[in-house]
């Protein structure tokens, strides 16, 4: 059966999804390994350029990192990835899993965030499954 957690466990995971939302390292890699890939195959040609000066190279890295970082927070994701077309932009939101408060049914989120029940839906990861029996 699905438990709530209790408020100081959520807080923690709020925090914890904060910090995750607003890291930079996954955008770092991510343009460090995206630029030596143009560096080492020298395409498209005006890398060349931008890669005989480090300043340059450092400039670049910025920019990008700029773009893939902020993508990640207004976005969620980076742009890199998927269609930036239409509903795709903001897929986090429909995908969400909840949970209805009231009768315990995981499902997508709803406009009114009610279930068909009357519940208020929450977000699933406030709760957690305890298998009956070894509940606590
Ligand atoms: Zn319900």
């Amino acid at each position: 059966m699905w438990v709530r957690r209790n408020e100081d466990e959520i807080v923690r995971i709020e925090r914890a999804r904060r910090i995750r939302k607003f890291n930079p390292l996954p955008a770092a890699l991510l343009t460090i390994g995206l630029l030596l890939v143009v560096a080492v195959l020298g395409w498209p040609p005006p890398a060349r350029i931008v890669f005989d000066r480090p300043t340059r190279a450092i400039i670049l890295f910025l920019i990008v990192f700029t773009s893939f970082y902020l993508s990640k927070i207004f976005i969620g994701r980076y742009w890199l990835f998927g269609p930036p077309s239409g509903e795709a932009v903001f897929p986090t939101h429909s995908v969400r899993n909840m949970i209805c408060s009231r009768c315990q049914t995981v499902q997508a989120d709803t406009e009114s965030h009610l279930c068909p029940c009357g519940g208020e839906l929450e977000e699933l990861h406030h709760w957690r499954w305890v298998d009956d029996g070894i509940a606590e």
